[in-house]
């Protein structure tokens, strides 16, 4: 992959905007040749819409449309409608853009006709200009539920609702164990011109365990003949936005480099941490990189994009 050769399918594992803007960097080196795969246990429906929060933040990192003011949705965005709901009394607390309003009605009319959320993310990536392979993790319905010191919560009214605040004791996937694995993600993984598979840095808890929750998942990827290698979403022991750290801490693991690779265990041949976290590197029992990880332009992702897959490289050689 690297010294000019021409780069082979990479598939990255991903949730919203923190593994989308690796995606953005895999996505502007690779093109058509990268495989998204996406955690839809965000997935929910609300005022009788079908919305899909990382899968539709994938497809706006990818094709130029979010709002990096907002860090979520659509760019160029207006709230007549979200005005609109709150003045009849309707549940507000989930903001849906006008724009983005567009994606959610027509997911949902698709749905309820009878279309696969795959077909469905396949023709807006097509109209929106997007040349990679999105894939959600399954076409059947996982619901993320965090178990907490408040009860349970689906996954949106803890995450956007309760702005993280409850104290998390476990978490579950429900319908995890009846979902069928994206059928596009087996032959994706048997492409021979597989060269790497990517864990974005997600949130290991809440964005990457949701897609290894389906069965058949984690044995495919550990039956895969190339390097897996994941980004850490942790810098300096802390992470960049989000509940990772808090979340670490209330399940009683420590916010560090070694308990993301400890957590990813087998399925990982390889990670990249960041230099804040270089005194780490000793106590990694895997190969690891150490880079810059924080992605705060279109040229820093691009940039940790081209070391992971100079990583996978590396790695694919010391296997031959
Ligand atoms: P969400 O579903 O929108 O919460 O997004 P993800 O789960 O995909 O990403 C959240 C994680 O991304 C957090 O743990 C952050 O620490 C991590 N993250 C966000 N930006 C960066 C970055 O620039 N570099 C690294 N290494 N991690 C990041």
């Amino acid at each position: 992959m690297s010294g000019g050769s021409r780069p082979g399918r990479v598939i990255a594992l991903c949730g919203g905007v923190g593994g989308a803007k690796l995606a953005m960097g895999l996505y502007r080196i690779l093109g058509e040749k990268l495989t998204i795969v996406v955690n839809t246990g965000d997935d929910f429906e609300h005022l009788g819409l079908s919305i899909s929060p990382d899968i539709d933040t994938v497809l706006y990192t990818l094709s130029g449309l979010a709002n990096r003011e907002l860090g979520w949705g659509r760019a160029d965005e207006s709230w007549n409608f979200m005005d609109a709901v709150a003045a009849l009394g309707a549940e507000s607390w989930f903001r849906l853009g006008d724009r983005d309003l567009a994606l959610h009605v027509e997911r949902t009319r698709r749905l309820k006709a009878g279309h696969s959320l795959s077909e469905i993310i396949r023709d807006f990536a097509k109209s929106l200009g997007v040349k990679a392979e999105i894939l959600p993790m399954s076409d059947d319905p996982v619901r993320t539920m965090i178990v907490t010191s408040e009860g349970v919560l689906p996954f949106q009214r803890y995450f956007v609702e309760k702005r993280c605040a409850p104290k998390v004791e476990r978490i579950c996937f429900d319908g995890a164990a009846l979902a069928r694995l994206n059928p596009a993600l087996d032959r994706a993984i048997a492409d021979p011109d597989l060269a790497a598979i990517v864990f974005c840095p997600s949130n290991p808890f809440l964005s990457i365990d949701p897609l290894l929750s389906v069965p058949g998942f984690a044995v495919a990827l550990r039956r895969a003949r190339v390097p897996r290698i994941a980004v850490s979403p942790l810098i300096g022991g802390k992470a960049v936005k989000g509940p990772t750290g808090k979340i670490m801490g209330e399940l009683g693991i420590a916010a560090n480099t070694r308990a993301i690779a400890d957590h990813y265990a087998d399925l990982l041949d390889g990670l990249v941490i960041d230099e804040a976290d270089r005194a780490e590197s000793a106590s990694l029992a895997l190969p690891v990189r150490v880079t810059a990880t924080l992605m705060t332009s279109d040229e820093g992702r691009k940039r940790l994009a081209r070391d992971v897959l100079d990583f996978a490289a590396q790695l694919a050689v010391r296997r031959t």
